[in-house]
């Protein structure tokens, strides 16, 4: 799915299975599990298949049902 050249560097993207991966949906956040991201073995950048963006927008759109919803506490940087 991935092992192409990365855009950033010269390192190479490779398949990494992750358990729990947040991504970004208009202003708002789908959370995927169990799933294959792409991560350039030399930098870190991460890159995500063109499959996993097209679920994540049906998640957005409310176009398919999900197992659960999770309720994430959201604040401003205030430090003490
Ligand atoms: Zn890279």
């Amino acid at each position: 799915m991935y092992d192409f050249t990365c855009e950033h560097c010269d390192g190479t993207v490779r398949e990494r299975q992750v358990d729990r991966e947040a991504l970004r949906y208009k202003g708002t956040f789908v959370i995927l599990e169990q799933v294959p991201v792409g991560v350039c073995d030399k930098c870190g950048a991460r890159y995500f298949d063109a499959s996993i963006l097209r679920r994540v927008a049906e998640i957005g759109r409310g176009a398919t049902p999900t197992q659960r919803t999770m309720e994430i506490p959201v604040d401003r940087y205030a430090p003490a």
